[in-house]
């Protein structure tokens, strides 16, 4: 019997979940469908409830309902307490909610990109629920030093104190400190803008991380004028997507061929 399966956000007629998910079952053999539903602002409760009481099976969270979808669940994983967010659900007694971003940002880094992070001094910008999601799962991959750093400062040092040993900071306090990882979390480039980050940011052999997909961004771009490598957040999406998959299935699909295909590769 097909199980059914949704992204739920708003907006969320860009979401390009549905095709990696289907890859995934394709790969796998799974029998699911999964769609997007945008629910209104003020709709999350009532939207996932009606889901649910349809017999679906689990949702992906998306923009602006995260936080909403952490006290929404019956039960948080570790990493969502960590984040105070929730991008995963799976609809069981109680309802499990859990957060993938974080490995999902990891795993891009490490797996696809060949990147160390153990040796990384790493500069996370933005304070918003992207950045909330992955500053644990930096943290436990052995980064050797985090920065957070936001336009609304207050937001970087509130986060910076939930995790001993990051942070928090304005742009204009860091100076000439140089990092070789920089991670936008911010959601700047959604309007061809770049956070304020001084050149002399960007290491020797640094790598610029955006997590906004599918196009070149000023942020990115800044980078490679200073010489530094760059990522879009593409794998990022496909990663947490594969981890929100083996939550619900158990089965963990292979990341690579995906990655490929719907780059277009
Ligand atoms: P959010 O909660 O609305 O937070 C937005 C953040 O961006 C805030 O820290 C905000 O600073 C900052 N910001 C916005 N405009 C800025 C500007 N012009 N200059 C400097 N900072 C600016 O959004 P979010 O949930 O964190 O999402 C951020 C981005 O990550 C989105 O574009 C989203 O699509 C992307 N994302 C990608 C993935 C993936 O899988 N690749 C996963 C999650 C999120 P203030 O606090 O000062 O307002």
């Amino acid at each position: 019997m097909i199980e059914r399966y949704a992204v739920i956000g708003h907006p969320v007629a860009h979401s390009k979940s549905p095709l990696i998910h289907a890859e995934f079952a394709r790969a796998t053999g799974q029998d699911i469908e999964y769609r997007r539903i945008e629910a209104p602002l003020d709709g999350f409760r009532q939207a996932a409830d009606a889901f649910r009481a349809a017999g679906g099976k689990g949702l992906n969270v998306t923009l602006p309902f995260k936080q909403e979808a952490f006290r929404y669940c019956g039960e948080a994983s570790a990493r969502a307490r960590d984040a105070e967010a929730v991008n995963t659900l799976a609809f069981g007694q109680p309802v499990f909610g859990d957060n993938t971003d974080g490995v999902g940002l990891v795993r891009d880094l490490s797996r696809n990109l060949h990147f160390d992070l153990k040796s990384a001094r790493t500069l996370v910008l933005g304070a918003g629920g992207a950045a909330q999601g992955v500053i644990g799962a930096l943290r436990e991959a052995g980064v050797a030093q985090l920065v957070i750093a936001n336009r609304t400062v207050e937001k970087a040092r509130t986060l910076a104190a939930r995790f001993p040993g990051t942070r928090g900071c304005g742009y204009a306090e860091l100076g000439d400190e140089a990092f070789g990882l920089i991670v936008n979390a911010t959601s700047a480039s959604l309007v061809d803008a770049a956070p304020p980050l001084p050149a002399s940011a960007f290491g020797r052999a640094a790598l610029a991380y955006d997590m906004v997909y599918g196009r070149d961004t000023p942020f990115l771009a800044a980078a490679r004028a200073a010489g530094a490598r760059s990522s879009d957040g593409f794998g990022m999406l496909v990663e947490q997507a594969a981890e929100s998959f083996f939550v619900w299935r158990g089965v963990r699909p292979d990341t690579v061929p995906v990655l490929r295909k719907l780059r277009g590769g």
